[in-house]
């Protein structure tokens, strides 16, 4: 018996220590110190057995081998976990760098600036929350400074989280996990249609009802507003192309693709985006670029 014992605790020490070691060293390795401990476990638990019943030894072996089996199982099944945690760990650590590669190379894309105001900020807007990405005309052709001096100025606390420049230049005006002024109210029964909710994350600063047939103000709260400097006519090609790499940056941001909309979709009848702007929608809509 004493021999059986200091097996076992032999045995019980190589599970840990194989487990530690497999994860800096090789799997054929600790297979291999998991067959030999089982082995081992087997032969010794055998032998043992024949010592302590002369003339009945297959027989009294018999619980002994069976419990040195499962033991042996339980310890690779417990080592075979190990294994996948460590392994499941490894990918996700590794899904994570790239994703973050992706963010940093989506960014390098943008002609990115930045003018905050505290004017343009009304609320949290976490990713859990992000569901829309919309898209807008400034409906003049004025470049984004003025754009953002008007809206500043205005007191009515609208903004959009993006302005994009006929150079293809980029303002960000607030920060993407901020609630922005830029959707408004939509059309009574919106909330419902596009999955949005009327949250007291909105402080509603400077908002006015339009009437009961614009009732909904859902849309801020999950969306992120973006705005074309446009007020007729084509899009330039390089202003295309920085919405595209936008889009992708914010994609990128969250990890996952928002629905694309434009703010007459959200309110029927609005004015913006644009009847030129159509077919790039469409585009945007089916594969995320302009073209
Ligand atoms: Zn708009």
């Amino acid at each position: 018996m004493r021999q059986q014992k200091s097996t076992r605790t032999t045995y019980g020490h190589a599970v840990p220590d194989a487990c530690r070691k497999g994860r800096t060293g090789g799997t054929v390795r600790r297979s291999a110190v998991w067959l030999l401990s089982g082995l081992l476990l087997l032969m010794t638990l055998a032998g043992c057995g024949g010592e302590t019943s002369p003339g009945g030894s297959a027989d009294a072996a018999t619980p002994l081998v069976q419990k040195a089996a499962q033991l042996a199982l339980a310890g690779k099944e417990a080592h075979d976990e190990a294994q996948r945690q460590a392994e499941a760990e490894a990918a996700a650590k590794k899904e994570q760098e790239e994703a973050a590669q992706r963010l940093e190379e989506a960014q390098a894309a943008l002609q990115l600036s930045e003018d905050y105001r505290d004017s343009f900020v009304h609320g949290e807007k976490g990713a859990d929350y992000q569901k829309y990405i919309v898209l807008h005309d400034t409906e003049g052709d004025g470049p984004a400074e003025g754009v953002i001096d008007g809206w500043d100025a205005s007191g009515a606390g609208v903004a959009s989280h993006f302005i994009v420049n006929k150079d293809g230049t980029i303002v960000q005006c607030v920060p993407l996990d901020k609630i922005a002024h830029h959707a408004g109210y939509g059309d009574t029964g919106h909330n419902e249609a596009f999955g949005v909710t009327d949250e007291s994350r909105d402080d509603m600063v400077g908002t006015v009802s339009i009437g009961p047939d614009h009732a909904d103000y859902g849309m801020n709260s999950y969306s992120v507003g973006i705005e074309m400097v446009h007020a007729g006519g084509g899009y330039p090609e390089a202003q295309l192309e920085a919405l595209d790499a936008l889009i992708a940056y914010i994609d990128a941001y969250y990890g996952f693709e928002s629905t694309i909309i434009d703010h007459k979709a959200w309110r029927l009848g609005n004015s913006d985006t644009s009847p030129e702007f159509s077919n790039y929608l469409y585009n945007y809509q089916d594969h995320r670029t302009h073209d």
